[in-house]
């Protein structure tokens, strides 16, 4: 059987993921990465699995919530980027939010570490030789453009792409918490917060109408190159969400619900902007949703009139980028493979996921088929029916191509959630029919109970009673 190494092009949060999972499975890995030879618009560091805007892996609910259960089968199932975010945690209610240093040096520090596994600092310009016969590219949203190119040609199809954009940060010690307040939102708890895990900053109606009209007015980078490029809805700017509609922000991320004024605390404020902690050592705070793509110097100027912030200093302002991801459900097969190249696979946010979470389940995924295939035994596919199936299967074909948009934009980008999975049904309580909030709580928990045990089982697990996840 050869154990020629697995190349593994790209050190994101796929790349890091599907190359510690190929040596897990004690097949050699070649992971090659471009920093710090060559940078790319947003990454900052040379370290691998660098988070590029937020610091968030968002819920950590494996009940309630579908990201939160992908949190649970990627613990099951080994994850390096699960076990080096857990070890980094930063409060941030019922998140799971981690000091980027300290998590991206975490697993840099393991894949040094891993006997299997040599990094190459270097950038791949083109497709991988025939001679890396098993191959993955999972240079992310970013890819370098030389290999883009080599992509779109091989591929035959027109690079797909949307907008993304990153929120500021600001320096801790320049908030004024006279005005602001620490407080989570309902004061929940979460996996590794206090309930005052977020710094919130008050507005009322004048000052909120204000605040939308400067949104509107203020100067934008413009992006003629890319016209007619989509965004991402997920992570609209919040100059865009303005132009949506006056109150659009106030149900978005300004929504002042479960949030009292220590200060004030007869008075309900009309708007509230979030800071969540963005390191360890709680200097640093993230705008949360304030991804934008107003000038750099307009972005100071109008988050300064925040209250509490209008002494702010930004650690980094907001920015845009375009993002490049390909045509899955036309491209690969069900295990990620190129149908026009067996052995090489794609993995991460170009296969159309979004997010850090998703990118490093699909890298965790190729990674777990191209050792298999390496040592010689088909890869093994996870059920439908739990959250890596579901998000597996929405990139490789679960899509349906929509009447209303037909042609290859109707694929989009996605994250995971519980529309992807396969219906259950509804459970009854005490042999009655449930409704409302009580039926959607139900059919989530049997959703992710059964993802839970079908996940065990996939992974070759002892089944254990659900309350023991
Ligand atoms: C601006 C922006 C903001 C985002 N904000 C968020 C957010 O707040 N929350 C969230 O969940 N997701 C966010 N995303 C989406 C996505 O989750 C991240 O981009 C995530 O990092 C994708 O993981 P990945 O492994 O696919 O790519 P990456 O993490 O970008 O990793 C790709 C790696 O490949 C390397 N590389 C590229 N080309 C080559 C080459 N030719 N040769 C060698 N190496 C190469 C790059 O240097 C990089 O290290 C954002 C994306 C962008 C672009």
């Amino acid at each position: 059987m050869s154990k020629n190494p697995v190349h593994v092009i790209g050190g994101g949060l796929a790349g890091s993921e599907a190359a510690w999972q190929i040596a897990q499975a004690g097949v050699p890995v070649v992971l090659h990465e471009m920093r710090p030879v060559r940078g790319t618009d947003a990454h900052k560091t040379d370290g691998l699995a660098e988070l590029v805007c937020s610091n968030s892996f968002r819920s950590d609910d494996a009940e309630n919530n579908a990201v939160g259960l992908l949190h649970a089968e990627m613990r099951l199932a080994g994850s390096l980027i699960m076990s080096a975010g857990d070890a980094n945690q930063v409060p941030a209610g019922g998140a799971l939010a981690v000091d980027r240093d300290g998590f991206s040096d975490a697993v840099t520090a393991k894949i040094e570490a891993h006997p299997l596994i040599t990094i190459q600092r270097e950038e791949v310009p083109g497709l991988p030789p025939q001679d890396w016969d098993q191959a993955i590219i999972a240079t992310g949203p970013l890819t370098a453009p030389s290999l883009a190119q080599s992509i779109a040609e091989a591929t035959g199809a027109d690079a797909l792409a949307f907008f993304d954009a990153i929120a500021p940060i600001v320096h801790f010690d320049t908030i004024d918490m006279n005005t602001s307040w620490f407080q989570s939102r309902y004061d929940k708890v979460g996996p590794g917060g206090t309930g005052k895990d977020y710094i919130n900053c008050p507005m009322d109606k004048e000052q909120y109408l204000a605040f939308v009209a400067a949104l509107l007015e203020g100067q934008k980078t413009e992006f003629k190159q890319w016209e007619g490029t989509p965004y991402f809805d997920g992570c609209l700017p919040i100059e865009v969400m303005a132009e949506r509609g006056v109150e659009t922000l106030r149900y978005g991320p300004m929504k002042p619900m479960g949030l009292t004024n220590v200060h004030n605390p007869s008075v309900k404020a009309y708007a509230v902007v979030q800071l969540r902690q963005d390191n360890a050592l709680g200097t640093l705070y993230n705008m949360v949703g304030f991804q934008t793509k107003l000038k750099h110097a307009e972005q100071v100027r109008i988050f300064r009139t925040i209250p509490g912030l209008e002494n702010a200093d930004f650690a980094r302002l907001g920015g845009l980028h375009r993002n490049t991801y390909i045509n899955s459900p036309t491209l690969l097969d069900p295990s990620l493979q190129l149908k026009s190249r067996p052995g090489l696979r794609f993995a991460g946010q170009i296969t159309g996921c979004e997010g850090y979470v998703e990118s490093a389940a699909i890298g965790l995924l190729a990674g777990r088929f191209a050792a298999a295939e390496r040592l010689g035994q088909a890869p093994s596919l996870p059920p439908a029916t739990t959250a890596f199936g579901a998000l597996l299967n929405h990139i490789t074909g679960g899509h349906i191509v929509s009447d209303d948009e037909p042609g290859k934009r109707s694929f989009q980008p996605m994250n995971v959630n519980f529309g992807l999975f396969p219906p259950v049904e509804t459970p009854k309580a005490e042999g009655k029919r449930l409704r409302g909030k009580d039926k959607t709580v139900a059919k989530r928990h049997a959703i992710t109970s059964r993802a839970l045990a079908d996940c065990r089982a996939w992974l070759g697990l002892p089944v254990r009673a659900e309350a023991a996840e």
